[in-house]
C-alpha cells in the first residue's frame, strides 16, 4: 500500500480543521487535512460568537470571511411570555471584537477551508480517514479516496477535527455519554418576509424564544445577509411526538403557538425541507495524549442554545495548535495541563450556563428587567464568547455566580 508522510494530519475541513490548518502551516508546520465530503456541504451552526473573529485574524482568515458578505451580528436578543431583552455584544466585560456574523454554513466552511488551502494546506476532499493505530510516536492513518483506494499516512501528530463524525473516540473507544439529556433540533431554512417597520425586529440579532408553556422547548431565528431566516426548534424527542410528523407542519404548528413569532412570521415562506439532528450533545473520556488530540465537536458538544460550537471549536484549534508545535519542535507537552485544562475552562463555563438556561435559572437571569449594568456586561461577555477569560467572575466562579445571582432574582 501507498505511504505517505506528513508531520500533522487533520481529520476534517469543518471550522475547526481549517483552523487549525492553517495555524500550523503559518507556523511552518506540514500539515494535510482529509475531509471525507465535497465542499460545500451542508452543516447546522450558523450564528458565530465575537470571541471566534480573534481567531479567524490570528489564521489569516478573517478578510476573506468580511469578503462573503454574510449578515453582520452584534448580539442576542431573547424573548419568553411578551418579555424581550437584548444583549449588545459590544457593551461587555471582556475586551475584544463585539460582532461577528450569521452564516449559512455551507458557503462559511467553504471559504474557510478555501482561505487555508489558499494559504498553502492540502486539501483532499472526499477522503475519508478509516483507521488508525502507533507503532511508537508515529501514528498510522488508513485513508479511502473517492473511489475506495486505501493508503496510508503516516504523521508525528494527529488532530481529529471530524465533528459529529466523532472518529477517533469512535475508533478509539473513548466515547462517554454526556451528562446532559438527549435533546433534538428541528430545523428549517425560510424566506421569512418580516415586516420590520411592523415588528420590532433586528436582523443583526439571533432571536432565541421560550415556548409559552413548556420553558425548556425554545426556537432560533438566524437571519442571514439574503431575506433567509435559519429557524430551529430544540426540545425533548417526546415533545416532538405530540406534533406533526412531517417536519416542516410541526415547525409550523410551534411556530403558531409563540405569539409574537408567529406574528414575525406571518408572511414566511416554507420552500425547503427539514432537517433532523438528536442525541448531539456528547463526551469523551480525554481530549488529547502524545499522538492525537480532539478539536470541536470531536471533543464535546454541549447544546445549541448560546450558539457556542463553532467558538469553541475554534478555540480548541487555537489552543492545541501551541501544544502541537511545541511537541514537534521536542519540547515535553503534557496535554491534561497544555491542552485540556485551558480549553475545559471555556467548555464548563458554557455548560453552567446551558444547565441554566434548562433548570431555569439562567432564563430568569436573562429574562429580569431591571439588571445591574455591570453584572449584564459579565453575561454579556460569556454569550459573545468569552468563556475563557477567568477575570470574568461569571467565568471563573459560574455555578456559584449564577446560583446567588438567580435567588437575589426571584427573591426580588
Ligand atoms: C441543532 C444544532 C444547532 C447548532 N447551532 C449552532 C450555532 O448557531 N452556532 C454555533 O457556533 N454552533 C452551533 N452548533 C454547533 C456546530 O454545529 C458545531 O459545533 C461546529 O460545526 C463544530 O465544528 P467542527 O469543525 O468541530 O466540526 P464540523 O463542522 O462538523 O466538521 C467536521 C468535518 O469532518 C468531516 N469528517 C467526518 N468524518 C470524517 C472522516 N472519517 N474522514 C474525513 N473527514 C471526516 C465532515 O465531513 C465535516 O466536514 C449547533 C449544533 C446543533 C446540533
Amino acid at each position: 500500500m501507498d505511504i505517505q508522510q506528513r508531520q500533522v494530519v487533520i481529520i476534517g475541513a469543518g471550522p475547526s480543521g481549517s483552523t487549525a490548518a492553517a495555524l500550523l502551516h503559518r507556523q511552518g508546520i506540514e500539515v494535510l487535512v482529509i475531509e471525507k465530503l465535497k465542499f460545500p456541504r451542508f452543516s447546522i451552526g450558523e450564528s458565530l460568537l465575537p470571541a471566534c473573529m480573534e481567531v479567524l485574524e490570528d489564521a489569516g482568515m478573517l478578510q476573506a470571511v468580511e469578503e462573503a458578505c454574510f449578515q453582520f451580528k452584534n448580539g442576542a436578543a431573547f424573548r419568553k411570555n411578551g418579555v424581550y431583552t437584548e444583549f449588545d455584544f459590544c457593551n461587555k466585560f471582556t475586551t475584544g471584537p463585539g460582532t461577528t456574523f450569521q452564516v449559512q454554513r455551507a458557503n462559511f466552511d467553504k471559504v474557510l477551508a478555501d482561505s487555508a488551502e489558499q494559504q498553502g494546506v492540502e486539501i483532499r476532499y472526499q477522503h475519508e480517514v478509516k483507521s488508525i493505530e502507533f507503532e511508537g510516536s508515529t501514528s498510522i492513518i488508513t485513508v479511502a479516496d473517492e473511489s475506495g483506494h486505501c493508503y496510508m499516512l503516516h504523521a508525528c501528530y494527529v488532530l481529529d477535527a471530524s465533528g459529529f463524525g466523532r472518529v477517533l473516540p469512535k475508533l478509539l473507544d473513548i466515547e462517554e455519554p454526556s451528562c446532559l439529556p438527549a435533546r433534538k433540533a428541528i430545523f428549517t431554512h425560510i424566506i421569512d418576509h418580516i415586516d420590520s417597520q411592523k415588528y420590532l425586529y433586528d436582523r443583526n440579532k439571533i432571536l432565541v424564544s421560550v415556548h409559552p408553556q413548556h420553558s425548556d422547548v425554545w426556537y432560533w431565528l438566524i437571519p442571514f445577509s439574503n431575506g433567509v431566516c435559519s429557524i430551529g426548534i430544540v426540545a425533548t424527542p417526546e415533545f416532538f411526538d405530540g406534533y406533526a410528523e412531517e417536519k416542516i407542519e410541526a415547525i409550523k404548528q410551534l411556530v403558531q403557538e409563540e405569539h409574537s413569532l408567529s406574528q414575525l412570521l406571518e408572511n414566511a415562506e416554507f420552500p425547503n425541507a427539514a432537517g433532523e439532528l438528536k442525541g448531539y450533545s456528547a463526551n469523551v473520556k480525554h481530549l488529547a495524549t502524545q499522538h492525537y488530540a480532539l478539536l470541536g465537536n470531536a471533543g464535546e458538544f454541549l447544546d445549541p442554545v448560546f450558539s457556542s460550537g463553532v467558538t469553541i471549536a475554534m478555540k480548541s484549534a487555537q489552543l492545541v495548535v501551541k501544544c502541537v508545535i511545541r511537541q514537534i519542535k521536542g519540547e515535553n507537552v503534557d496535554w491534561k495541563a497544555d491542552y485540556e485544562t485551558p480549553l475545559m475552562i471555556g467548555v464548563n463555563a458554557f455548560r453552567t450556563y446551558v444547565e441554566g438556561w434548562y433548570d431555569g435559572t439562567f432564563q430568569d437571569v436573562i429574562y429580569y428587567e431591571t439588571p445591574n449594568d455591570r453584572i449584564k456586561q459579565m453575561i454579556c461577555s460569556i454569550l459573545a464568547g468569552y468563556a475563557w477569560d477567568i477575570k470574568n467572575p461569571y467565568v471563573k466562579d459560574s455555578k456559584r455566580r449564577l446560583t446567588s445571582l438567580a435567588e437575589l432574582i426571584r427573591s426580588s
